[in-house]
């Protein structure tokens, strides 16, 4: 008999079906045994009997015949996609036993601490509401992908080993290149402007590595950047794109996902035009509203990003904030200085409910000032060669910015850690297992 995936029997009512999944939930009650079993459609309701349940317990993979029946009214479970119908089995094939397993994943919360759920992350990832987040991950792949084809970018595909380690700073990890000495990026940043003569419009999906030494919730050493790149833009322009993409993204995974949105128990994100404020004017803000004195810093520090996220909420009805020019120092080397006042500098950060979540800039487009810049930071322009040569021969005005997908997934389930939108965080402590378990 062919296989009938969960949701379909919905439309089987009375016909006998083979479904194949997973045992999730065994509950024995007397002579009936209740299976929840699920595949990558859904859930249904098993009826069986003792000799056909046997010893099912929890992740064993089955394959199940039996007849779909209604459920009686006052047994219906409006929660669940199958909730008016079960299936009665018939016959039941074992494909494969699991173990016994390390805890209850049938249980209403998966009641572990962080390290324990990752230690265990191949499995735990199978738990609904941990698999919900990843479902909304994917949703916000497809929203951003979708967002930045409408702005007729063309998708990229870009290196993470580079031979120089080309934006400074100690949150470099080196690796061992043949003897020589290579690099992990910490961003697309340089090969997507790069692509910009050959494509006006790009956009990527990349993985970014920071060996961050600090823990935090918001820090991974590997991260996913989520990047744009525009050929023949000013400041403006770049900030309708940055704010468009953001709304787009973020709406589409709110809209696909409202079932888990609300098992989550969070809101729609609100999204009113976004408030666009200068670093000194939300350091203003943020003075008036809480006291707080940061006005003259170099950039937001976390409470900052809080608090002005806080008002946009209350006077614009806003969860995102757009801020700009931050002090030219403050950022990467390639970020165009305002010619108006050059101490600060065409860039900007979008912050969604009190975080971070994308960086970008005006670029310099002129290779002189480009290599100018290079060498006043103390960096060796020979070790930009492949990217200055993009500059060498035509480089229009341009700009861009990344978003931090987990960061985005992150706030919009409001999850307390980064770590829980990440199938595999990597930090300090861990790159699958505990590193202190290696030494
Ligand atoms: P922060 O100041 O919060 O440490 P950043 O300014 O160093 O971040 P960018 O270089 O601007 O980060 O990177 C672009 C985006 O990528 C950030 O806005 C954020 O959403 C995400 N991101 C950056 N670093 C990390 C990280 N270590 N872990 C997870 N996401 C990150
Ligand atoms: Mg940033």
């Amino acid at each position: 008999m062919d296989r009938t995936l969960i949701l379909e029997c919905n439309k089987k009512i009375d016909e006998t079906v083979k479904i194949c999944g997973w045992v999730q939930v065994r509950r024995d009650h007397g002579k009936i045994i209740f299976l929840d079993i699920s595949d990558r459609s859904g859930v249904i309701q098993v009826v069986a009997t003792g000799d056909l349940a046997g010893d099912l317990h929890p992740q064993d993979v089955v394959c199940i015949e039996g007849q779909v029946s209604k459920r009686p009214e006052k047994l219906v479970n409006p929660n669940l996609e199958t909730g008016t119908i079960e299936l009665q089995a018939k016959s039941v094939e074992v494909l494969v036993k699991a173990q016994e397993l390390p805890f209850d994943m049938g249980a209403k919360e998966l009641d572990l601490q962080l390290p324990t759920l990752l230690d265990y992350r191949s499995l735990t990832l199978r738990y609904p509401k941990v698999k919900d987040i990843f479902k909304v991950q994917a949703s916000l792949l497809d929203g951003f992908r979708n967002a930045a084809k409408k702005l007729e970018c063309t998708e990229i595909v870009v290196p993470t080993i580079a031979a120089a380690s080309t934006e400074g700073g100690a949150e470099v990890f080196q690796v061992n290149y043949f003897g020589y000495k290579g690099f992990l990026t910490q961003s697309p940043q340089l090969y997507k402007q790069m692509m910009i003569p050959v494509f006006e419009r790009v956009f990527t999906v990349a993985k970014a590595y920071r060996a961050e030494p600090s823990v935090t919730t918001r820090h991974l050493t590997e991260s996913t950047q989520m990047d744009c790149e525009f050929g023949f833009v000013d400041f403006n322009d770049l900030l309708d794109f940055l704010e468009n993409i953001a709304i787009a993204t973020i709406d589409e995974a709110a809209k696909n996902c409202s079932d888990i949105l609300e098992r989550f128990n969070v809101e729609r994100p609100k999204f009113g035009k976004t408030p666009r404020l200068t670093l000194r004017e939300a350091q203003e803000i943020i003075y008036q509203e809480t006291g707080r004195d940061n006005r003259g810093e170099k950039d937001l520090e976390p409470q900052d990003e809080v608090d002005i996220c806080k008002w946009a909420l209350k006077e614009h009805g806003s969860d995102l904030v757009t801020i700009t020019h931050f002090p030219t120092k403050k950022r990467a080397f390639y970020t165009l200085p305002d010619p108006e006042d050059p101490e600060f500098s065409l860039s900007y950060d979008l912050l969604f409910r009190g975080l971070e979540i994308s960086s970008g800039s005006q670029r310099i487009n002129d290779y002189q000032q480009l290599v100018e810049t290079i060498k006043e930071r103390g960096m060796d322009p020979k070790n930009f060669e492949m990217y200055l040569q993009a500059f060498k021969y035509g480089m229009p005005p341009e700009g861009g910015f990344s978003f931090g997908l987990e960061r985005i997934t992150m706030h919009l389930l409001e999850l307390s850690n980064i770590r829980e939108a990440s199938l595999f965080p990597r930090d300090m402590e861990r790159v699958d297992v505990r590193l202190s378990t290696l030494r």
